[in-house]
Parts: C-alpha cells; sequence; structure tokens
C-alpha cells in the first residue's frame, strides 16, 4: 500500500463506501490520511465511576455488567447498560442504535466517551462512544491495561472529529485511518529538506500525520497543524514558482509594438479621464505585451473601478499590431454587456467586435464570450491577448485550456480581471506566479451609495420607496437567495411564487422581470435587454447579476436574506447601483435573529471599500467564504489558514531560497516527485 493505493481496495469498502467517500473527495489512502479533523473532542480524563458529575464530559473504563434493548412506546429502540468498575456502576443508554447489543456483551471491558447527564438524582451516560478493550472479563484492569500500545481511537483521549457525509461517520473515519495509517507512515519519506526542518524547528511528517490524527494533547495538535499548514502553502509556493519560471522559459508569446500617438487618441476619446490607477495598470499592462515572454497578470480592483476599459485598451494595442483578442467572461449576460461596451468606445476606431456563446457565434478583432470560447471558437488571425474576466470563477484547467487551444505557435499575453479584494500577500500566495496591478483608486464623482439594514417591519416601506424611485424613472434590483446556479426545478417553482407575491406589492403600472440561472440564454437576454431599455422596473434576480451588470438607471439595490451572503459579495452586488448619477440606495433584509450577522451586516452602512469589508469576513468568517475561493477550484486549503501572514512568509521565503540554490530540484528528487504530482493535479500546460 502506498499514497496512491486507491481507497476501494481497503478491506471493507466496496461501491456504498466507494461513492461516498468520493463525496468527501477522498479517492485515495493519500485522501483518507489528508482528510483532516476539524476538532477535537476532549475526552483525554478517565474518571472513576464513582466521582462522575453531572455535564462532564469525561471517558470512563469498566466492566459490562448488562445490557439490552428496550422498546418505547414511541416504538424507538433504547438500549441500556450497566458498567461498572472498582469504585461503582453506571447507567448507560443510546437511542436507536439496536444493534449494540450485537457489538457490546456482558462481561467485556468497555471504555467510554461522552457527556454525563441527569435522570431524576441519578447520575447517566448518554449516548457515549465506546471502545471494546477487552472480550473477555479479565482481572480488574490498570492504566497499563487500558492503553496497550496506545491503541485508543474513540475514548480516553483527544478524539478527532472529521467533516463527515451521510453514512460516513467520525467513528469510521477514525477506524479506517488508525488501519491505515503506520503502513501509510512506513511507505513514506519526509518531502521537506532536513535543513528546513531544523531551520524553521519542524516536526517531522510522520510524527506531524501521526498527532494531527491521534495527538496526546493540544500542544501535539498545534506542532503538527503548524508543519502541515507550512507543507501546504509551501507547495503551493513552490509550484507557482515553477510554473511561472517554465512559462517565462518555455513560452513565446508575440512582442506589440506600442504606437504611442494612436493609444492617446483613443485614450482620449473616451468619455472620461483615466483615473491614476487605470493609467498605471494600463502601462504596466501595455510593458509586458511588449515582451516575448508571455504576460500573465492579474488585474484586481473593486466594483466599478474600471477594470473594462483598461482591457480595452490593451486590447486595442493588440488589434494595432494585427493580433486578435479574446474576452472571456463566466457569464452570457456579462460577454454581451462587454460586447456592447467594446463596440460603444472601439467600434469608431474600425475594430470589429465579436460575440461567441452558446446561442451567438460571430468572430471578431475583439471576441467577447463564454466558455463557449473554449469549447468551439475557430481563430481565424493569431490571437495576441486573452483576457479572462472574474477569473476565480473559471477553474485553473479551464483557464489553461482557453489558451492552450490557441497555441499554435504564439502563446497569447494572458489578463485576469478579479473584483474579488484579495489582499496582496493573499494574492501574491493563491498567485503567486501571477503579476499583480491594482486599480486601488475610484473614478471621480462616484457617489456612496446609502445602504441601510431595514428591519422587516418596513418591510412595506421599502416597496413603497422602490415604487417612488420607479416613478420618478429610475429602476431597481431584488435579489433574492432562492435559485442558485444548481438549481432543481422544485426550486424554480418557489421562486415563481415568490416573484408573484412580489408583483402584487407594486402599482400594476409596474412591470416586474424574474432573472434566474434556469432561464435559457434567450430568455435571459430578452430579459436584461428589457431592463436596460426600462421596459422592466424593477429586475428580481438571483444573485447573477452579482458580477459586472452595468445599468445606470438603476437606483435601488434591495438584498433579501442579506446574511447569506459575505460581505465583499455584497458590497459587488451593491455596486451594481449608483452608477449614473442619481442619488443610490442598497437596502438589506435579514431574517436572522443572531446579533453577531445583524452587526456584520451593519458594518455595510459604513464601509464602502471592498477591501476593508473582506478584511471583516475574513476575520468573521474564513477565508473560503469570503473571496469564493471554496468554487474555484483554484486552490482548496485543508489546512493552512490564510490569515496566518507569517506563515505565508516563512513559507514564501523557504520557496524562494530552495529555488534560488537548485532551480530545478535536482538534489531534492522526494520533493520534486511531490510537486510534480501536484502540479499535474492542478492540470497547468508545460
Ligand atoms: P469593473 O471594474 O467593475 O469591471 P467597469 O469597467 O464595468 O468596472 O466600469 C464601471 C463604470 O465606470 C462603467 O460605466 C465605466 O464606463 C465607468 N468608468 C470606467 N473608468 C472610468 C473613469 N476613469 N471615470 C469615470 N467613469 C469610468
Ligand atoms: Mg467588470
Amino acid at each position: 500500500m502506498d499514497a496512491d493505493t486507491p481507497i476501494s481496495q481497503l478491506p471493507g469498502i466496496g461501491k456504498y463506501y466507494f461513492y461516498k467517500l468520493k463525496g468527501l473527495e477522498i479517492k485515495t489512502v493519500e485522501d483518507l490520511i489528508y482528510h483532516l479533523p476539524f476538532r477535537y473532542d476532549d475526552f483525554a480524563k478517565i474518571e472513576k465511576i464513582q466521582s462522575v458529575t453531572p455535564g462532564q464530559k469525561l471517558s470512563i473504563v469498566g466492566i459490562v455488567w448488562q445490557i439490552t434493548n428496550i422498546r418505547a412506546r414511541s416504538g424507538k429502540f433504547i438500549t441500556r447498560a450497566t458498567v461498572a468498575d472498582e469504585s461503582g456502576t453506571i447507567e448507560v443508554i443510546w437511542f436507536n442504535q439496536p444493534f449494540l447489543t450485537k457489538n457490546i456483551k456482558a462481561g467485556m471491558q468497555i471504555s467510554l466517551a461522552g457527556k454525563a447527564d441527569l435522570q431524576g438524582s441519578r447520575v447517566i451516560l448518554v449516548s457515549p462512544t465506546y471502545e471494546i478493550l477487552r472480550r473477555r472479563l479479565g482481572t480488574p484492569g490498570g492504566e497499563s491495561n487500558i492503553h496497550p500500545g496506545g491503541a485508543l481511537v474513540h475514548t480516553a483521549r483527544l478524539v478527532p472529529v472529521y467533516p463527515e457525509t451521510e453514512g460516513i461517520t467520525s467513528r469510521w473515519l477514525r477506524a479506517k485511518i488508525a488501519s491505515v495509517l503506520p503502513e501509510y507512515l512506513r511507505s513514506q519519506k519526509d518531502f521537506i529538506p532536513y535543513e528546513i526542518l531544523e531551520k524553521q524547528k519542524f516536526i517531522k511528517l510522520d510524527k506531524a500525520l501521526h498527532d494531527i490524527h491521534f495527538p496526546n494533547n493540544f500542544d501535539e495538535v498545534e506542532k503538527a497543524t503548524k508543519r502541515l499548514s507550512f507543507d501546504e502553502l509551501f507547495l503551493i509556493q513552490l509550484t507557482t514558482i515553477l510554473r511561472k519560471q517554465d512559462w517565462q522559459k518555455k513560452r513565446k508569446a508575440p512582442a506589440m509594438k506600442l504606437d504611442k500617438e494612436k493609444i492617446s487618441q483613443f485614450v482620449e476619446s473616451l468619455p472620461f479621464k483615466l483615473t491614476a490607477a487605470q493609467k498605471k495598470a494600463a502601462r504596466q499592462i501595455l510593458f509586458d505585451l511588449k515582451k516575448t515572454t508571455p504576460q500573465n497578470r492579474l488585474l484586481e480592483g473593486d466594483v466599478g473601478s474600471g477594470k473594462t476599459v483598461v482591457a480595452a485598451i490593451a486590447a486595442y494595442v493588440a488589434y494595432l499590431n494585427g493580433f486578435d483578442t479574446l474576452l472571456a467572461a463566466p457569464t452570457e449576460i456579462l460577454a454581451f454587456q462587454h460586447h456592447q461596451t467594446l463596440t460603444e468606445i472601439l467600434s469608431s476606431w474600425a475594430v470589429k467586435i465579436g460575440i461567441w456563446t452558446g446561442s451567438k457565434k460571430s468572430a471578431g478583432n475583439i471576441t467577447c464570450g463564454t466558455h463557449a470560447l473554449l469549447s468551439t471558437f475557430k481563430q481565424q488571425r493569431p490571437i495576441g491577448l486573452v483576457i479572462v474576466d472574474e477569473q476565480h470563477r473559471f477553474g485553473v484547467a479551464q483557464r489553461a485550456k482557453l489558451f492552450l487551444r490557441h497555441n499554435l505557435r504564439l502563446t497569447p499575453h494572458l489578463l485576469t480581471m478579479t473584483a474579488t479584494p484579495i489582499p496582496r500577500t493573499l494574492a501574491l500566495t493563491l498567485y503567486g506566479d501571477l503579476d499583480l496591478s491594482i486599480l486601488d483608486e475610484m473614478p471621480q464623482g462616484r457617489q456612496k451609495i446609502a445602504t441601510f439594514v431595514v428591519p422587516n417591519l418596513k418591510r412595506n416601506n421599502a416597496y413603497k420607496f422602490i415604487e417612488k424611485q420607479v416613478f420618478e424613472g429610475r429602476q431597481a434590483f431584488i435579489i433574492t437567495p432562492f435559485i442558485e446556479p444548481s438549481e432543481t426545478m422544485i426550486t424554480v417553482k418557489a421562486a415563481k411564487v415568490e416573484f408573484g407575491k412580489l408583483k402584487d406589492k407594486f402599482s400594476k403600472n409596474i412591470s416586474l422581470g424574474l432573472l434566474h440561472g434556469r432561464l435559457k440564454s434567450k430568455e435571459k437576454e430578452e430579459i436584461i435587454s428589457k431592463f436596460r431599455k426600462n421596459k422592466i422596473h424593477i429586475l428580481v434576480t438571483t444573485p447573477v447579476v452579482e458580477v459586472g451588470i452595468d445599468i445606470p438607471n438603476a437606483t435601488v439595490m434591495m438584498i433579501e436574506s442579506a446574511e447569506r451572503f459575505g460581505l465583499a459579495q455584497l458590497h459587488q452586488l451593491r455596486g451594481r447601483v449608483g452608477r449614473g448619477k442619481h442619488k443610490s440606495y442598497c437596502l438589506l433584509f435579514t431574517d436572522s435573529r443572531s446579533p453577531g450577522s445583524y452587526k456584520r451586516l451593519k458594518s455595510m452602512e459604513k464601509i464602502y471599500v471592498g477591501a476593508e469589508l473582506a478584511e471583516i469576513d475574513l476575520k468573521m468568517r474564513g477565508p473560503g467564504e469570503i473571496f469564493g475561493l471554496k468554487q474555484s477550484g483554484f486552490i482548496n486549503l485543508k489546512i493552512a489558514n490564510l490569515s496566518d501572514h507569517q506563515m505565508i512568509a516563512r513559507a514564501q521565503e523557504e520557496a524562494k531560497r530552495i529555488i534560488e540554490i537548485d532551480p530545478i530540484l535536482k538534489s531534492f528528487p522526494i520533493l520534486k516527485q511531490k510537486i510534480s504530482k501536484l502540479s499535474s493535479a492542478f492540470a497547468q500546460p508545460n
């Protein structure tokens, strides 16, 4: 058995468990070993039965005197047992687990872990975890008998608790992991060079993996966590550095010329003046285009900071050099919008703007599109630049494909854009192979969008307010979380019912439209287009509008169940209004009564900087939630904490150093092997 042994080859794992484990993303022995506990129940204290007090979390060790199933009046099974040690006896009950009497028999010595409770005046143990120590009545056990080789996994220790799924309990996982761990650890060599371990004072890999699952105390958990977090961050850093090297060495991009005069003519033709941040970013991007090393840059900027026009400048330069550009957007709506924006600003310069989606296909000098660009686009001229908007929505593999597909002789320059306010350190960790440009300045005259967390009592006032805005010629969004990308027909039905109710709230003269992910793209387009033309006054929609759509006449953004969103996400939604000259508003509704969640939402009233809101969420909810990284498929951190800047810095430093010493890891074969395995998992091209 080694790391890559399929999980199905382990004893006791048939089809049922195979599929269940797959749901937990466990396919190999290594996946199982790296399925890490998210907390530990402290059942380390072994209490004498006589001294057990109610409410206490503890373990006891004793002999089973008797055990039986009884049927309660409700028809449910209750298993009752009496367990004794030399200090006394205690009653133990379990609910709905009649099979327990098959495993636990009178005469056995068992260890039980759980919480003591009071039944009448008697102290009992309710639904404890059990572990059988000896099958037959033996001599009353002293400590040494209880811990044969430290083999207890479920009781009398810090008990690991794992992410579970239906049919796979922590108990099951614990037992499986305990049974394969020793052999797995014997098959593994530590891939972190000894000098690093020494210098950073990290424990060895085998000890870390053992201790993270079966620690003796919390100090061991901490040391193991440190070591494994370092591993994770270090491997990511190293992979990205190597990928960057590779990218720069092996690939050649078209070196473009910058026709300063034409570029400034174009910039001056824009209906506004570029911000200093836009100028700086454009300069960085154009500078990259001059080189034969393909650009690989992330353009990060808050909603409304004006990324599109920066991208348009780069695309125009590509056009002037005789190269085509692809602009990939995560949704069809956005692709259409980009198409329109680019047409407005570029068509008078003889640039042909194309659109390439599931339903519409016409290629141009700059072709905006969706995933369809990956699968069906046929290039006519050489592609010099690929722009990916809202890149966290695209998996890395897809990004890779996007530029590989069109790679005949030259690799296009790659520019990715995101509104996700990822702090710089974090960005460098996640996207270490990218260069970074940040738009940290908003175009002048942007208004503050008045934001209110509205109590449910005032809901009707809110509808009145929206109505008034509409009568003044404005428009509104109402965001409901009822339909998500993977929605079923049942929820669509619920959404329609909800939509019907909403319609009744407004005057008959007001037209409402419903937009959700389940609509056909033609229908979506129609609704958006009607909304754009103010034929729909209120757009009721799922968060599909979150990314990018630009309707300057919309002045109200009302969000239902706001607590379900991350603050950065709410901020992005809010950024959909306040784009024109009219005063705009964001109304947040919540059903949650939790004070924490209310306080979190209240910060939307005071804070208008995406990065600051993200920082709050980072503290309150952890990084996965905020940055949408969970869905990204980009990175899936098991243990490292992305807010641990210090650990990130250590990993970065060591990764850089090792590459300096040995750029191809020649003298670190185990590390090299580990990295190449990881890289292929990232599905990156070489
Ligand atoms: P995002 O960064 O969210 O993609 P967009 O590129 O959609 O932002 O720009 C948002 C709006 O701001 C657009 O209507 C765009 O025309 C406008 N805009 C962009 N740059 C400027 C600027 N420098 N001054 C004024 N308005 C600008
Ligand atoms: Mg945008």
